[in-house]
């Protein structure tokens, strides 16, 4: 059951509350560089992310962001919520660049990264006065990598004089916690509203990060003062790592209930889309059954009673015909988009689990195994309705599932 958190409407889309989790990204382009921050922006809301955060760190960066939002809107963009990224000067930025204040959707802050001393208060509270002039949220990030230094100190300091002091981990822990709870009280205590504040507390190992978010829902639960919250996995690592990873981490959260918005921080390989992440997010979301964005493909690993070469290559032609079609799909008919994205199809190996897991599927495929009769029989709604044989098979299915599109939803 999803914890209710007080839902925060950043541009036109609200996080927390009762809405569905929201997916969001960040671009890696130069800020400063108009044309491909935009470009990088409309590629990842192309790919699904509802939310796009960049970094503004310079003053070349900063006047850009009404520039790269004039992009957007003229590119028909303009529902896509554009956030700030600030870290050491924020405060400055916003205060020398209104019109990008005001051009942002929200704003995130670490507490970290705001300066020491009596600086970290004037700088915290300059952002959060902004934020309040523009009427925007603002997304308390705090990360492992840039945790408060001057709080740490002083709860490491307060641990080493117990009498059984706990690990450095914990205390760090404990600290990412208070540094998120403590700079949220200062935001709400200079008008803020709790409707206008996401919290987050990334680290990178994945259960450290768990129990920090775990702990502080369950502080927010206690003190019965919710604040939405932003789920990631900082520094997640490269390719299958980072993929594997992030997974754990933001399933075991989800599945707990917390957690409104995500994001998975991927470092691409060179040639890897930036939209990786995106779609790391939604292969995630609708693995948990939380949201939907198209069909799902079953299909079994393969193994020694199959023709593995047909097997796979039907599974992935299958798979690869769902995702270039369902725009179309999804366009030819829009009351059913919806019911579309939730579709179940499953490409089975042989007749062991085959036939059984096509009956849970809306439209399948049970390939014949080795040795067995060369058939492959189709299901639809669990029920058989002919067999297909011979080179033909994958067109043949696929020419049934658009009849089965067509039949159902137009
Ligand atoms: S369904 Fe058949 S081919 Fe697929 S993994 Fe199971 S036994 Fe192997």
């Amino acid at each position: 059951m999803r914890i209710s958190t007080p839902a925060v409407l950043v541009g036109g889309i609200k996080i927390g509350g009762k809405n569905p989790i929201v997916i969001q990204s960040m671009t890696n382009t130069d800020t400063s560089d108009a044309k491909t921050t935009a470009k990088q922006a409309m590629e990842l809301a192309e790919a699904g992310s509802e939310i796009v955060r960049m970094t503004v760190n310079t003053n070349l960066a900063a006047p850009k962001v009404p520039e790269i939002r004039k992009i957007l809107d003229d590119k028909g963009y303009k529902a896509l919520p554009l956030i700030g990224d600030f870290h050491f000067n924020g405060h400055t930025l916003l205060k020398d660049f209104p019109k990008m204040a005001k051009t942002l959707d929200k704003y995130r802050i670490n507490p970290g990264n705001v300066g020491y001393g009596d600086k970290h208060e004037y700088n915290f509270s300059t952002i959060i006065k902004i934020a309040l002039e523009n009427n925007k949220p603002v997304r308390i990030g705090v990360n492992w990598g840039s945790l408060d230094q001057d709080l740490l100190t002083e709860m490491m300091n307060k641990n080493a004089r117990l009498i059984k002091p706990r690990s450095d981990k914990e205390v760090i822990i404990d600290a990412m916690v208070e540094s998120a709870t403590r700079s949220a009280e200062i935001a709400e205590k200079l008008g803020l509203a709790q409707d206008k504040i996401i919290l987050s507390v990334k680290m990178s190992i994945v259960q450290d990060m768990i129990k920090a978010y775990e702990l502080l829902s369950a502080r927010m639960q206690k003190n019965k003062h919710l604040y939405a919250l932003h789920l990631g996995l900082t520094e997640a690592g490269v390719g299958m790592q980072g993929l594997v990873s992030s997974s754990a981490a933001l399933a075991i959260l989800l599945q707990q209930g917390i957690g409104d918005t995500i994001r998975i921080s991927l470092t691409p390989t060179p040639t890897q889309p930036r939209t990786k992440e995106v779609e790391a997010c939604k292969t995630l979301l609708q693995s948990l059954g939380f949201r939907y964005f198209k069909p799902q493909v079953t299909s079994c690993p393969g193994c020694g009673r199959t023709d593995s070469h047909f097997f796979q290559e039907l599974a992935e032609e299958v798979n690869a015909h769902v995702t270039k079609i369902l725009p179309i799909w999804q366009k030819k008919y829009p009351k059913s988009a919806q019911k579309i994205a939730e579709l179940k199809i499953a490409v089975m190996g042989c007749v062991v689990n085959g036939p059984g897991e096509s009956k849970h599927a809306d439209i399948a495929i049970s390939l014949p195994g080795r040795m067995e009769k060369p058939v492959a029989p189709v299901y639809i709604k669990g029920k058989f309705v002919k067999s297909l044989q011979g080179k033909k098979i994958p067109q043949q299915f696929i020419q049934l599932l658009e009849d089965y599109i067509e039949d159902n939803f137009s």
